[in-house]
């Protein structure tokens, strides 16, 4: 059986063990700083399927040998670029992969916490799109997505890189019909961090935020940016240097398996298919400086994901890259980062007075009007964009 008193670095919470538990023994339960673990309770018949089938104590890499191929995609469609995180990848694979049966299944939100549902046909996605940088629950997800592989459907998983690894250790067998797709991954955070930043937004804001958007796209501005949307009823506001994602983006808030810890950071990835922010954009193609739409990364994991190429290409503008482009500018993609040296007095404060900590440890957030450079930039027609970038580069290369 598991160790249920898990070295927390290791577990990632990917539900493998609860989804495969015979007779439903184990439950997922939140610890002091808000993530989940695995419990056994008495009724426990010692089987060993848990620990047989834990990624986290038989780690293992894609066994496929193949080429990946990678390539820098924006979505034809701007509604859909709209409400996607980068370049709409994620829905273009689903339109490429589904037919109106498909069960896709991703992470959405339930109020303010993030959970994994499925839904059905890449028409009805909405609710999975735009990322959410919080640990989200698998539930019983995993169990769903296998009675509807039984029955001869197809499935696509989206999920972080532990997820996919627990999702191909409790099904064990390989199915044709799956596709995953995994993003490069900075870590998720603790939902209950972010619950405790949402009601200092509230009191700051004057009104109970009910409904949060990272990574928001308001018109006009096209860069990659971390603005956050908060919204009460119909009142709404963007808002910058949100405090969640600064405790996020310095790893403050990160699960204990994540970071410095992460397994899953390794050029031979557990999915089909692997998602990201397409960074470095403007030195790789200094062509589309001047573009109004970010881009994603798309890398094809196994020959199932590049079989997808064609139909990709017809909803997406596709530039192909090397793997070196996206290791060189997104290193997440095979490296682990430095742990956070304020991680531990962060939690220590927080599991003690949660407004203090994050009072303590952020600045209070900004709202978006203050960036008017920013916004004027992107009113500027293309050229003259494109020159102001090349007088930047030279500024920066001229300081150093
Ligand atoms: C926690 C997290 C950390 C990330 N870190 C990086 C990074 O360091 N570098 C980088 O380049 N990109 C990172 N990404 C990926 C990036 O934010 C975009 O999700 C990616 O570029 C895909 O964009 P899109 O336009 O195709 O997707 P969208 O249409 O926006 O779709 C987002 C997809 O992500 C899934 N998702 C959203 N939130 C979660 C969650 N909490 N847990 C599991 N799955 C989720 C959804 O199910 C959906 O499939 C991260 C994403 C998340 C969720």
């Amino acid at each position: 059986m598991l160790d249920f008193n898990p070295h927390k670095t290791n577990c990632t919470s990917c539900a493998a063990c609860y989804s495969i538990c015979p007779i439903h023994c184990i439950s997922m339960e939140k610890d002091a700083e808000g993530f989940m673990y695995p419990y056994a309770s008495d009724t426990c018949i010692h089987c060993g399927l848990c620990e047989e089938i834990c990624p986290a104590v038989h780690h293992t890499h894609q066994e496929e040998s193949f080429d990946q191929q990678c390539f820098a995609a924006t979505h034809k469609d701007s509604n859909i670029w709209q409400r996607s995180t980068s370049g709409g990848a994620f829905a273009s694979i689903c339109e490429a992969w589904s037919d109106q049966d498909t069960m896709i299944v991703g992470a959405a939100w339930d109020g303010l916490r993030v959970h994994h549902i499925t839904v059905i046909g890449a028409s009805n996605i909405l609710p999975l799109h735009k990322s959410k940088y919080i640990a989200s629950d698998i539930e019983d997800t995993f169990i769903q997505i296998r009675e509807y592989l039984e029955l001869g459907k197809k499935v696509v998983f989206s999920g972080t890189p532990c997820q996919v690894a627990g999702l191909h250790a409790f099904l064990q067998n390989k199915w044709p019909n799956l596709l995953t797709v995994d993003f490069i991954c900075h870590g998720t955070g603790s939902p209950d961090v972010f619950a405790e930043c949402v009601k200092q937004i509230s009191k700051q804001f004057g009104k109970e935020v009910t409904h949060y958007e990272f990574r928001a796209k308001p018109s006009q501005i096209h860069e990659e940016n971390y603005i956050s949307k908060i919204q009460s009823g119909n009142s709404k506001l963007y808002i910058t240097n949100d405090p969640y994602i600064q405790l996020f983006l310095k790893q403050d808030c990160l699960r204990p398996s994540c970071g410095a810890n992460c397994m899953y950071r390794v050029k031979k990835r557990p999915s089909d298919i692997t998602i990201a922010d397409f960074k470095g954009l403007h030195q790789i193609f200094p062509e589309l400086v001047g573009n109004k739409h970010n881009y994603s990364t798309i890398v094809f994991n196994t020959p199932k994901g590049a079989s997808l190429l064609p139909k990709l290409q017809q909803n997406m503008h596709m530039l192909p890259c090397s793997i070196d482009d996206i290791i060189r500018f997104n290193p997440l993609f095979g490296q682990q980062t430095k742990a956070s040296e304020h991680r531990d007095s962060f939690f220590a404060e927080f599991t003690k007075h949660p407004a203090k900590a994050i009072e303590m440890f952020t600045t209070p957030y900004l709202p978006l009007k203050r960036r008017l450079r920013t916004r004027i930039y992107y009113f500027l027609p293309a050229w003259l964009q494109k020159r102001l970038y090349n007088l930047a580069c030279l500024i920066k290369k001229s300081n150093k």
